[in-house]
């Protein structure tokens, strides 16, 4: 049907690299707003990502990249055609860490099995929000990145919180889950239950970053039609361990 898009308009995707046509059928343009060149189509965020990965760091395709829980799409998909040394992760609990499972290595991104000072680049595409422990977490990418490597991560920042992270659920000893608000599910390329929002972050999640491990931290945020950047949430964080 001609008139199934809501939006269309032509552009420059940072992506696939190309002018193009975003097309939309979703009011939501962060889950919705995709190019019609992309492989498997983009999001807003994974445009926005490239956008930045591309400018700070454009020589990428020969560099050290781990990125955790990729999506077969966009940017991830790019990355992994792209760059041989790229290194894909998804947390398969139940089996041992350190181990390739289904063709991606078996990581938690609390506990990870890499050698400190590994990667050049070390990405996350709306992964943080999902995790019990933030703080963990990011020392762990701070542990594994070289000097000069840098964390480049997209993850949902509410600007009505001011405190920085406020969680949605506490794991008990006994590995049970008290929800403390009612539970967010965000899709999940490995489970069709999803995947639960663990904390909110707020405004002043820089800081907090820059607090769990010695971080420079920037945050880019975008109102970008000509990169298809539209919408709720566009906000890139880059984390830059000092060379
Ligand atoms: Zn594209």
């Amino acid at each position: 049907m001609a008139d199934e898009f809501i939006l269309t308009f032509d552009g420059d995707c940072p992506i696939c690299e190309r002018p193009t046509t975003f097309v939309s059928k979703d009011r939501w343009l962060r889950g919705g707003l995709t190019c019609k060149s992309c492989t498997n189509g983009s999001v807003p965020r994974e445009r926005a990502l490239a956008h930045v990965l591309n400018r700070i760091r454009p020589g990428w395709r020969s560099l050290a990249i781990h990125e955790s829980s990729p999506a077969n799409r966009g940017i991830s998909f790019k990355m992994g055609s792209e760059c041989k040394r790229y290194v894909g992760s998804h947390f398969h609990p139940d089996r041992k860490f350190g181990e390739i499972v289904d063709g991606f290595r078996n990581e938690s991104l609390e506990e990870q099995t890499f050698a400190d000072e590994v990667f050049d680049i070390v990405i996350t595409l709306d992964v943080f929000e999902h995790v019990f422990q933030p703080g963990k977490m990011i020392k762990e990418i701070y542990r594994t990145l070289k000097p000069g490597g840098v964390y480049i991560s997209t993850f949902p920042i509410r600007k009505h919180l001011v405190s920085s992270h406020h969680p949605r659920v506490r794991k008990e000893g006994d590995g049970s889950l008290t929800h403390l608000d009612v539970p967010e599910i965000h899709g999940n390329p490995l489970s069709g239950d999803g995947a639960l929002v663990t904390f909110d972050y707020g405004y002043d999640i820089h800081n907090m970053l820059a607090y769990w491990a010695p971080f420079e931290v920037e945050v880019s945020r975008f109102n970008a039609r000509r990169l298809g950047i539209l919408g709720e949430y566009t906000e890139v964080i880059t984390c830059l361990k000092s060379a």
